[in-house]
């Protein structure tokens, strides 16, 4: 798969001014719609790796494991076989884009995402994919930690309630019936956890660019960055 193959020819590169774009912020302001229709417009790849975290969820979940159980989750590490393709996340080669969007899978991601030793190993991937340069990474600790040496870095943010209110338009789209405050209150759950935890908590990187869209619609906010990026280069 051509995400494994670049995974694999990258292996080893440094990461200094990379002509990569990481987009980072807080849970459900837009960064992966953002990320992708950049990477769109300038030719580039985008990688998840939110759904990285999740498919590593996922699989502890199938697995039955505890966390606690650091031998079990040894085990299951060294066969984590994530891949991307298109879009779509793998998980052993299954299609899981799906389930790694139930809400069993979103609670668990938490815990599954602040564990440092699955840090470890997911960040070392995500190195090797965007090694060589031209992707649109999008994710919580890109600009801090993954690829500090990004050449343009952005810390896309919205109020709560402009993320609350986006989210809650997109389930009703879905044909789902949600509550509003349970959504605001899961945004809340998320934004406090990822940047509270020890491993690589969500911050803004000192050389990143924050944009606030709570008043912008997403070709304003996906303009804004490619023009920022051509600014870059
Ligand atoms: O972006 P998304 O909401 O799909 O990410 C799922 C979870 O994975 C986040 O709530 C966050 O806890 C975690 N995550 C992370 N580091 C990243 C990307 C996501 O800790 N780079």
């Amino acid at each position: 798969m051509e995400w494994r193959a670049a995974a694999l020819q990258n292996a080893g590169m440094s990461t200094a001014a990379l002509p990569l774009i990481a987009i980072d912020g807080p849970s459900g302001v837009g960064k992966s719609t953002t990320a992708k229709r950049v990477a769109t417009r300038l030719g580039w790849q985008y990688l998840d790796t939110g759904a990285m975290y999740r498919a590593a969820a996922l699989a502890v979940r199938r697995a039955g494991i505890e966390l606690s159980d650091r031998g079990a989750l040894e085990h299951l590490l060294a066969s984590l076989d994530l891949a991307q393709e298109q879009g779509r996340m793998f998980l052993a080669g299954e299609d899981v884009s799906e389930a790694i969007r139930s809400p069993e899978v979103t609670l668990l991601v938490t815990p599954v995402s602040a564990d440092a030793r699955v840090r470890e190993l997911l960040v070392d991937q995500q190195r090797r994919i965007g090694a060589s340069g031209r992707w649109v990474v999008d994710g919580r600790d890109i600009g801090t930690v993954v690829f500090t040496g990004a050449c343009c870095k952005i810390f896309l943010t919205a109020s709560p309630e402009a993320r609350a209110q986006r989210r809650f338009l997109e389930l009703q789209a879905k044909g789902q019936t949600p509550d509003f405050e349970a959504v605001l209150a899961d945004l809340q759950r998320r934004d406090s956890a990822d940047s509270t935890r020890a491993a690589s908590p969500l911050r803004k990187a000192d050389d990143a660019t924050e944009l606030d869209s709570s008043i912008l619609n997403i070709d304003q906010v996906v303009e804004w960055i490619v023009q920022r990026h051509a600014a870059h280069v």
